[in-house]
């Protein structure tokens, strides 16, 4: 690398400037039939994320090593559109971030799945929780569940849980590249709450049925019933009206 340019990546550019190179590098990849995934902030003049989920995912990564010096810039990162890929595969996170040189920097992160003493209580917390999860089959993420998954012991990756790498040449384990990505990860956490998921291993589909199953077993042994089969509709209309609200 050329002396000036060595320098060059570690000025402060503007967001206007930032934003002018993410625009070509995504037109760059468009021309070469690249798909990219960026991460629009359309809307947010204040807060990052817009729900409360993503909200707290957010405010979590305070927990991690080194974020407390690149909060800032990370967040000015996402906000300027320098995220201009970002793809969540299960725990693995591959994105492009804008920087100073004119490729992106390539930025992984790695989440582990849940050990598995953690997932089963996970899953057996859920177990009586079934309006809850049927409202997460709806896309909707309900309050109630926030102590389930953001507990101490709950969904989001401890700093031990979670692994960083960025081929920018920062030296510090969590760049700001690596910072914005993460806030963009919040982003598509917003859109999309399944993703946390798949994110630590878990099988939400299975989740679901298992509580659906636990719900029908409560109610039948309550039932003056032998079997679903005889049940009256009425009683049909009230397991799946609990299902569906
Ligand atoms: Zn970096």
């Amino acid at each position: 690398m050329a002396y000036y340019d060595y320098f060059k990546q570690f000025r402060q550019m503007s967001p206007e400037e930032l934003r002018r190179k993410a625009e070509a590098s995504m037109e760059n990849a468009r021309a070469k039939g690249r798909s990219y995934e960026p991460v629009i902030l359309q809307g947010r003049p204040r807060n990052i994320c817009k729900t409360w989920w993503g909200d707290a995912w957010c405010r979590n990564l305070e927990r991690y090593a080194d974020f407390a010096s690149r909060i800032d810039r990370g967040k000015r990162y996402v906000r300027s559109g320098a995220v201009v890929d970002l793809k969540i595969h299960g725990g693995d996170i591959k994105a492009k971030v804008q920087g100073s040189r004119r490729t992106p920097y390539n930025v992984e992160i790695k989440v582990d799945p849940l050990p598995e003493k953690r997932s089963r209580e996970i899953e057996e917390k859920s177990l009586g929780k079934i309006k809850d999860l049927a409202a997460l089959a709806n896309g909707e993420f309900p309050e109630e569940l926030e102590h389930l998954f953001f507990s101490r012991d709950g969904l989001f990756p401890t700093p031990d849980e979670i692994h960083f790498d960025c081929s920018c040449p920062d030296w510090a384990y969590m760049c700001k590249h690596v910072a914005a990505v993460m806030y963009g990860i919040g982003v598509r956490l917003d859109e999309n709450p399944f993703y946390f998921f798949p994110m630590r291993g878990l099988d939400v589909d299975r989740l679901i049925d298992k509580a659906i199953e636990n719900r029908l077993d409560s109610m039948l042994s309550h039932a003056d019933v032998k079997s679903p089969r005889i049940m009256q509709g009425a009683d049909l209309l009230e397991i799946f009206g609990v299902i569906s609200s």
